[in-house]
Order: C-alpha cells, then sequence, then structure tokens
C-alpha cells in the first residue's frame, strides 16, 4: 500500500480531518476544524474523551489496533495528533496509508528527552547542560561532571513534572535512578532561570512560518498555571526565541503548530527546555487574543491552506482552572473573561478541567 504522506492541494471543506488523542487539545481542535467547514475524527484509547463529545466521529481504541486504525485511516482525508506520545508503530502504520502531519520524525524526537536535547544542541540552541543515564554509576558520574543541583527526567513519558526528581548530590543521583526502577534517564543541569516562556509557532506546507507573541508562563507543582502576554522580553530577545523555534521547524521539516518552551536567563539568556509537536498550553490565549488562534492556524497548516494572522490584537492572561477548582464553573462564568470547560467527567487533582482568558488593551 502506498498512499501518499503528503497532500495533493489544499483539503477542502467538507473533508475529515481524522485527530489521534481524545483531550482537551484535541477538542479545541475540532472545534477550530468544525468552523472552517472540515468534519474530525478522533482516535482514543481512553474510555472517556472530551474531544470525541465536539467531533463529527470517534473510535475508542488502542493505538496498536491495526484493524481499527486501518478503518480510521479510511474514514479520514488527513491525520493529525494532539499528544506527543504517539507510538511510533502507530503513526508509520497511519503515514502509508493517509497523509500524517506532522510526521512521524519529530514525534520520535519529542518523545526521548536525551534525543531531543540531543537534537536541539546539534542545532547549536543552548539547552540546560545534560548527559545519558543508564545505570546508578552513570547518574552518579553525570552528577559529578555537571554540579548540582540537577535534575533526573525520566527519557520518555514525562510530562506536567511527572518521573523527575530535583538532586543535590551524586549519591541522590544514583538512589532517584535506582528509584526509577532501571527506567533510561537524563540527569540536567538545574537552570537558576529569571523566568519561563515559550514560542508557540507554525509552519505551512510551503515552508511559510508564523510565531505567535512569546508568552511568559508559571507552573505551580510543574503544573502550567498561567501564560501572560506579552512577556518581558526586549524586542530582540523576543525575535531570538522566534528565530529559534524557526530553526527547529525547519531542520523538522515540520508541518503544523509546535510549541518550544524555555528558560530566560537573568542576563536574558535563552535555553530551550522541550519541544511539543502539537498545540501547546501555553498558546490558548490565541483564541481569544488574535484573529486565528493555535488551533485553527494547525488545522490551516495541516490542510495546506495558507496560514492566518496571528497577530496578538490584546494583552491576555490566560489561567488554567485545575481539578476541583471547575467546581466554582457559575462564580467563573461571572468573570469578565473567555471560559472553557473541557467536559470532563472527574475532576482529579493536578487535571486540566477547562481554562479562562481575560483580555486587557494592547500594552504600548
Ligand atoms: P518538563 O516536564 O521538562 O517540561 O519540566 C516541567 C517544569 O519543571 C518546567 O517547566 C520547569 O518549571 C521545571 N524544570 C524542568 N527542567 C528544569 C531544569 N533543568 N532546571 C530548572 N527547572 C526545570
Amino acid at each position: 500500500m502506498s498512499a501518499p504522506s503528503i497532500l495533493s492541494g489544499p483539503l477542502p471543506p467538507g473533508s475529515t480531518i481524522g485527530i489521534l488523542g481524545g483531550g482537551q487539545l484535541g477538542r479545541m481542535l475540532a472545534l477550530a476544524a468544525a468552523r472552517l467547514g472540515f468534519k474530525t475524527h478522533i482516535y482514543s484509547d481512553e474510555t472517556e474523551s472530551c474531544a470525541i463529545n465536539v467531533a463529527t466521529a470517534g473510535t475508542r481504541a488502542r493505538y496498536d489496533d491495526e484493524q481499527a486504525l486501518g478503518a480510521f485511516a479510511q474514514a479520514c482525508d488527513l491525520i493529525t495528533f494532539e499528544f506527543e506520545n504517539v507510538p511510533d508503530g502507530t503513526a508509520r502504520y497511519l503515514e502509508n496509508r493517509v497523509p500524517l502531519a506532522p510526521g512521524p520524525r519529530a514525534l520520535s524526537i519529542a518523545q526521548d528527552r536525551f534525543v531531543e536535547k540531543s537534537f536541539i544542541a546539534g542545532l547549536g540552541i543552548a539547552t540546560a547542560a545534560f548527559r545519558n543515564v543508564a545505570n546508578e554509576a552513570d547518574a552518579a558520574e553525570a552528577f559529578r561532571a555537571l554540579g548540582g543541583p540537577a535534575v533526573l527526567k525520566t527519557r520518555r513519558l514525562g510530562y506536567d513534572g511527572k518521573g523527575q526528581r530535583i538532586v543535590r548530590s551524586a549519591e541522590e543521583a544514583a538512589h532517584a535512578y535506582a528509584e526509577h526502577q532501571g527506567v533510561p534517564a537524563i540527569l540536567e543541569k538545574f537552570v537558576d532561570f529569571a523566568f519561563e516562556a515559550s514560542v508557540v509557532a507554525a509552519r505551512g506546507r510551503d515552508g511559510s512560518f508564523l510565531a505567535y507573541d512569546p508568552p511568559r508562563n508559571e507552573h505551580e507543582n510543574h503544573i502550567l498555571r498561567r501564560s501572560i502576554v506579552p512577556a518581558p522580553l526586549t524586542g530582540a530577545l523576543a525575535c531570538e526565541a522566534v528565530e529559534i523555534a524557526r530553526r527547529i521547524a525547519e531542520a523538522l521539516d515540520y508541518v503544523g503548530v509546535l510549541g518550544v518552551e524555555l528558560f530566560i536567563g537573568r542576563n536574558g539568556e535563552i535555553a530551550v527546555n522541550e519541544i511539543a509537536p502539537r498545540v501547546h498550553n501555553s498558546g490558548h490565549w490565541t483564541i481569544e487574543a488574535c484573529v486565528v488562534s493555535q488551533f485553527e492556524q494547525h488545522i490551516r497548516a495541516v490542510a495546506g491552506w495558507p496560514l492566518g494572522d496571528a497577530r496578538r490584537h490584546s494583552d491576555a492572561v490566560m489561567e488554567n482552572i485545575i481539578g476541583a477548582e471547575v467546581e466554582d464553573w457559575l462564580a467563573l462564568s461571572g468573570r469578565e473573561a473567555g471560559l472553557h470547560i473541557y467536559g470532563k467527567r472527574v475532576a482529579r487533582p493536578g487535571r486540566k478541567m477547562g481554562h479562562i482568558t481575560k483580555l486587557s488593551p494592547l500594552s504600548p
């Protein structure tokens, strides 16, 4: 079977866009796609999916279920995804049947922190100093080489700080590795940053590139609490941040929206923390504060449409609604802000249940 992985032309309204992953990012992608006249088909392995509720069709099956994947590919004109941990085999299986964007290479790089950091460093872009850790002796040795404090992170399947631990001695590094039960890891030097920021940007099928203004991001318990635009970046620094995202997108021959998470040092030095090959939580404010949101931009890019206007017409603060906070929906609905509730049934602690974006006039 050899279906092309590239589109023959812009995908017309009425076509079906498949989305792998059934969370809130898939939900907001489906809503944006609907606005442009597309149908959407969500594929998720979870019993409950807040994206399926707003899509045209849904499949609930495992990511290695070839029969279900085959039927999904047949039902879709194009497939994209909303999370980076799509198994490599799933992406490659689909790529051989239907146009897929972004491509599997971006996924496989972003899935493994060692591969990802090596790729970024290979482009001459700064990251926290890091070492691969394959055993306890490596962990101790890496700590001695980097100095402390440092952060031990599993190479795979970490998000929102899961699988991470700060260590302050070589012994503690070895011990932390042992606690991860021999799962491959990296040790990273702890970055004493002034603040965190991100670039959410899009690259079209024709290589065109547009970035949203970089927000400042504040985390609580490793989870994004709020994103604020504009970030306190000088014009030159904001340009440098965007240029970093452009180089990464070009090196990956990327198609779609990507998020690049950054540490901004006290003297204005920029280090990349990680790449998210998908729409990003720190870009949710674009729904209210830009003509074309990150979600519509992603749909435009993967569908081969021209990229839309990414300029910001207002200042904005986006706050996540986490866990039981969503129970205050009535009070939240009274705030003068754009409210988004994802419709997830269970409000587990730390779970992103919605977000709220407050606009103010563009600062001079
Ligand atoms: P990650 O899962 O790698 O995105 O990390 C989640 C959060 O942990 C980041 O947004 C930072 O707030 C913090 N963090 C991760 N790595 C480092 C580091 N090397 N130095 C300081 N803080 C870090």
